[in-house]
């Protein structure tokens, strides 16, 4: 979507001497675009595929994404031989579930064939407004367990390889199945204070596990200034300001992060 618009902006991102980073699913990836992402030094691509094989990817990213995501990785590859260039970085991003929790080995493999730099597994989120479609496919107490084995196996074998691998979130979020705390020392969020997600609607967010807005709220009724100062997105800053968890704070990542960073500083 908007490719010409989206190599634009890294353009002018790299020109201005910045970092870089793009996250695609890699379908629209062909040799013209490559040679550009290449040329434009962009600093690193994370590009998500969530299974080794069409049958397993495809179920989650639509008939025909493997294949084209795939062509997209060798694309980038070819071009970085071609410029003689390591950049961009290539990480396979992988949202695991348990339709394909069983396969990562497989895909670990896979990410040595296509030779990319770093493969990092995630959690797949349900929250309350998607749990009627994708609730099937959270992970239950024993998939976890053998997922944090082998997990476990392939960091050790990553360690041989050129590879970095990175499963630690994922095995961090099966640790963390207690409630959220309400002790506002434990929670704070600056992220309602900085970002404003609109998506292709018009509706507004303060951060992606927040969903989107009501209508009355959104973009397309009123202007970017009004919906900033406004209510909505006022009274989300004024709660998180005062250690108030909003219910779909209990789903993010953040909370990961978190509790991961407390452990590297204890
Ligand atoms: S869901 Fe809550 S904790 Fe996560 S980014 Fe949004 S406000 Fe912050």
């Amino acid at each position: 979507m908007r490719k010409e618009l989206t190599l634009k902006i890294i353009e002018r991102i790299k020109q201005s001497g910045k970092y870089c980073d793009l996250m695609s699913n890699g379908t629209l990836i062909d040799e013209n675009v490559a040679e550009k992402l290449v040329s434009y030094e962009l600093d690193r691509i994370l590009i998500s595929l969530d299974g080794p094989s069409a049958s397993v990817n495809d179920f989650l990213r639509g008939e025909g994404a493997f294949s084209k995501t795939i062509e997209g990785i060798k694309n980038i590859q070819k071009a970085k031989e071609r410029f003689n260039s390591d950049k961009p970085k290539i990480q396979i991003s992988s949202v695991i579930n348990s339709m394909n929790s069983s396969y990562i080995k497989e895909l670990f493999e896979l990410a040595k064939v296509l030779e990319v730099d770093e493969l990092e597994l995630h959690q797949m989120l349900v929250y309350e407004s998607t749990e009627e479609r994708v609730g099937d496919l959270k992970l239950d107490r024993r998939e976890k367990e053998n997922l944090t084995q082998k997990i476990n196996k392939l960091e050790n074998e990553a360690e041989e390889s050129e590879i970095r691998f990175d499963g630690d979130a994922l095995k961090i979020s099966f640790e963390d199945e207690s409630e959220p705390s309400d002790d506002s020392e434990e929670y704070f969020c600056l992220q309602p204070f900085y970002t404003l997600l609109v998506d292709m609607l018009g509706e507004v967010a303060p951060c992606c596990p927040g969903g989107s807005s009501s209508e009355d709220v959104g973009l397309p009724q009123r202007s970017l200034e009004d919906v900033w100062y406004g209510e909505y997105l006022s009274s989300i800053r004024e709660n998180v300001s005062q250690g108030k968890r909003m219910k779909f704070c209990a789903n993010c990542g953040v909370n990961n992060l978190r509790e991961d960073l407390k452990r590297a500083i204890n």
